[in-house]
């Protein structure tokens, strides 16, 4: 079940530490990628369906395990823990890394 009002400042996650490694079992939903990708994409991405490149598994983007304790955003299929979206963000340039996602579907909204 998907708590999408906790609070990440609840635990000592200290960052900069240089471990690198993105395996840990620590993870957020896909709202934790989604935020930022609002910045670049005029779309509600929480929304939109992505398909895992390795499993063929369509799902929403909202439902992508987010690994923020790597360097950027790391989302990984929740089915075969592919990575299929990493987003690594500098002060002037957002990088996006979408091959793990063979479609992304964004349903657009006429308001
Ligand atoms: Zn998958």
């Amino acid at each position: 079940m998907a708590d999408m009002n906790h609070h990440p400042d609840g635990h000592p996650a200290s960052h900069g530490h240089g471990h690198g490694h993105e395996d840990s079992d620590e993870y957020e939903d896909g709202n934790a990628m989604a935020g930022p990708l609002s910045e670049i994409f005029a779309v509600d991405l929480t929304s939109a369906h992505g398909r895992c490149a390795n499993c063929g598994i369509t799902e929403p983007v909202a439902r992508l395990r987010v690994y923020t304790r790597a360097p950027g955003l790391v989302g990984r299929c929740p089915h075969c823990a592919h990575v299929t979206l990493r987003m690594t963000r500098s002060p002037d340039n957002a990088w996006l890394d979408m091959s793990g996602t063979t479609t992304l579907r964004i349903p657009l909204t006429t308001t």
